[in-house]
């Protein structure tokens, strides 16, 4: 496989005749409900690099969608996969014993957060990582409801989209959802929704919580769970004030309800600790795990206080989940992240916000940058010093960056995500920054790039 030098390498139009065809076998074959932001078909990645099957070269800043955190096809990992998919590709972990599921559930409960043992329901994606934790609530406590938060994703099945409050097109048509969730703002102190500022606030939001909501339609001795993400992914990389996941503990551990944090997005590394929890003083009951634990393998986990976890044999289980392959890809995964990736994400996160919030002076549109390691989200406002988004001109930014070979996403109604591979180094980063920044002049001129 050729190695990147520097920088995006286009050499066609985009998409390129290859590219195209493909394309057009995709939507006579492909369930249209996809979100696909730009006409991108992979062939082969490396690092922070991929190719199409024209052969451009694209810098990938989403990582999949913050998934492939030590980069694409990392050797380790890649070796640890080819390992074990010659020695046996399954063996169901619900109905038998193998060595990579233990050996990975020892290391979950080494690195998760807090002193109490830990155990791990391994399973294959972030929603059925959610629904675990959703089911073992219910399961502990015998109560139904749950609290969850405005903009919040949790994923598509029908459990984890009762929590999900992130766009109403994740929703339409598939109503009624799983009852007994209510939904409460999140800590959005840019936008908050009770027009006060932090600190002087004294977290009215979670004041709210208990003085509104549990005293008129949610009693806090029927809530199983409060379910949140430590930064809000989906919503918009929405990262609370500090002193903020304190205050949800100690309310849920007054009512002896579950603290459940979905790390699905936020977790493995990416922010910079290995859990981005860890930036507040608020040990979790569950965490929710998938995305950038195997670096790409389908893998997530659902990982309990070992005296939370107390289910009975039969109560839940799932044929894939824990596959040996993903689990060794997600051991090797881990050893590379504590080796020196976390710290990466940390030192390269930084190194990015300065750059971006150095951009802020440049560029009308730039509304603020949200940043926790390589977690970066910039909001794009229709004017300097307004909180209103200008989600046309976020989308029209994303588009030029594909066409010049960045690629990013959108999050939230008008944010990009920013979210490289935590193997990237400080010269890709500058050319990704560079690009950025002319994605931007462009667009506030109204120019286009020519193909
Ligand atoms: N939770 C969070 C925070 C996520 O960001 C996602 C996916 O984006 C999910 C859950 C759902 O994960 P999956 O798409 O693997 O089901």
């Amino acid at each position: 496989m050729a190695t990147a030098k520097t920088g995006p390498d286009i050499r066609t139009a985009l998409p390129g005749p290859k590219a195209q065809k493909l394309i057009e076998k995709d939507q006579k074959f492909i369930s249209p409900s996809y979100t696909r932001t730009y006409p991108l078909v992979v062939e082969k990645g490396r690092g922070v690099y991929l190719w199409d099957v024209d052969g451009n070269r694209f810098m990938d800043f989403n990582a999949g969608i913050a998934v492939c955190s030590t980069g694409h096809s990392h050797p380790k990992v890649v070796s640890a996969i080819k390992a074990q998919a010659s020695r046996f590709l399954h063996m169901s972990g619900t109905d038998f014993y193998y060595g990579p599921e233990i050996r990975l559930a020892e290391e979950l409960a080494a690195i998760a957060p807090g002193r109490s043992a830990k155990k791990s329901y391994l399973c294959n994606s972030g929603t059925e990582a959610v629904e675990a934790c959703l089911k073992l609530a219910r399961y502990k406590t015998h109560r139904p409801l749950m609290i969850a938060f405005y903009g919040a994703f949790h994923g598509r099945t029908m459990g984890s989209l009762a929590l999900t409050a992130s766009k109403a097109t994740q929703r339409k048509y598939f109503g009624p959802m799983l009852a007994g969730v209510s939904h409460v703002p999140f800590a959005d102190c840019r936008r908050c929704p009770f027009n006060v500022k932090f600190p002087t606030c004294n977290f009215a939001c979670v004041s709210f919580i208990e003085d509104v909501v549990m005293k008129k339609t949610t009693p806090p001795e029927d809530v199983a769970a409060l379910v949140v993400e430590p930064v809000q992914g989906e919503g918009g990389y929405v990262i609370p004030p500090p002193g903020y996941f304190e205050k949800l503990r100690e309310l849920c551990s007054r009512y002896g309800i579950q603290f459940v944090v979905d790390e699905v997005q936020s977790g493995f590394g990416r922010t910079g600790k290995m859990f981005a929890i860890e930036h507040w003083n608020a040990d979790p009951d569950m965490i929710a795990v998938a995305k950038g634990m195997a670096s790409g393998m389908p893998l997530g986990a659902c990982i309990a206080r070992a005296d939370v976890m107390d289910w009975q044999p039969g109560s839940h289980g799932t044929t894939f989940g824990g596959n040996p392959v993903s689990c060794e890809a997600s051991l090797a995964t881990i050893r590379l992240i504590r080796e020196s990736l976390m710290e990466n994400a940390r030192t390269m996160g930084e190194y990015m916000k300065r750059s971006l919030e150095q951009m802020q002076a440049r560029h009308r549109t730039i509304g603020w940058v949200n940043a926790l390691g390589l977690m970066i989200g910039m909001e794009i406002v229709r004017e300097p010093g307004s909180t209103v988004g200008d989600p046309k001109m976020r989308d029209r930014i994303v588009e030029e960056c594909f066409r010049r070979g960045l690629l990013i996403l959108g999050c939230g109604p008008s944010a990009l995500r920013i979210s490289p591979p935590l193997v990237v180094r400080r010269a890709d980063a500058r050319i990704a920054l560079e690009i950025l920044d002319d994605a931007l002049t462009a667009v506030e001129n109204g120019k286009k790039r020519a193909r």
